[in-house]
């Protein structure tokens, strides 16, 4: 058994019937991510998506969750007022099978980070800009095992490995290397 620490967790629960579909949160994040921060807003890029069904006229906004890096053998169907949602419409995971939550231009997977910065932010961004209050962020405390948490630089060298294989990756880390010594 590993050491028990504190650790604070951070929650965004979704209140669907107060949603418009307005997409504030879609640009506001991809904003906030972008580099330098603020100098763009593309949707895509985006770590929360607003999923819209037209016919019930429902918007159900989506967290980009962990990195698959295969697609998942066991799909879930949602009912909803009588209507079937497509399989994977409310997963959350960045995976092979489908574009959602990955950087347009490099492919490389999008996960919901709670908008950590220095100094941190009193509420997530998306929060923040959801006029309608459908985004409502909590903070409780939980005792739970040491463990290696893993960031979004570990996430992002996986992908690529996955894509390009490691040796690759090694070889174009050592060329960059290389480069920045000369
Ligand atoms: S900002 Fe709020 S109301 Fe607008 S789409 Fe996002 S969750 Fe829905
Ligand atoms: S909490 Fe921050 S990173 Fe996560 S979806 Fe909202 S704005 Fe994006």
């Amino acid at each position: 058994m590993g050491e028990k620490k504190k650790k604070i967790v951070k929650t965004i629960k979704v209140d669907l019937d107060k949603c418009n579909g307005c997409r504030a949160c879609e640009v506001i994040c991809s904003a906030f991510h972008a580099a330098p921060k603020y100098s763009s807003n593309n949707p895509a890029r985006s770590r929360i998506r607003v999923i819209h069904e037209p016919l019930k006229d429902i918007y159900v906004p989506i967290y980009a969750g962990e990195y698959a890096k295969a697609e998942c053998t066991g799909r879930d169907k949602y009912t909803i007022d009588g209507k079937e949602y497509d399989e994977c419409g409310f997963c959350r995971a960045s995976c092979p099978s489908r574009d959602l939550f990955k950087e347009p231009d490099s492919g490389l997977p999008l996960k919901c980070d709670m908008c950590e910065s220095d100094p941190p932010l009193e509420e997530p961004m998306c929060v923040q800009w959801c006029l309608n209050d459908a985004l409502i962020y909590e903070e409780r405390e939980e005792e739970v095992e040491e463990e290696a948490v893993r960031g979004e630089m570990e996430i992002g060298l996986e992908s690529l490995a996955d894509k390009y294989g490691l040796q690759k990756i090694m070889d174009a880390v050592a060329r960059m290397a290389i480069s920045k010594k000369g």
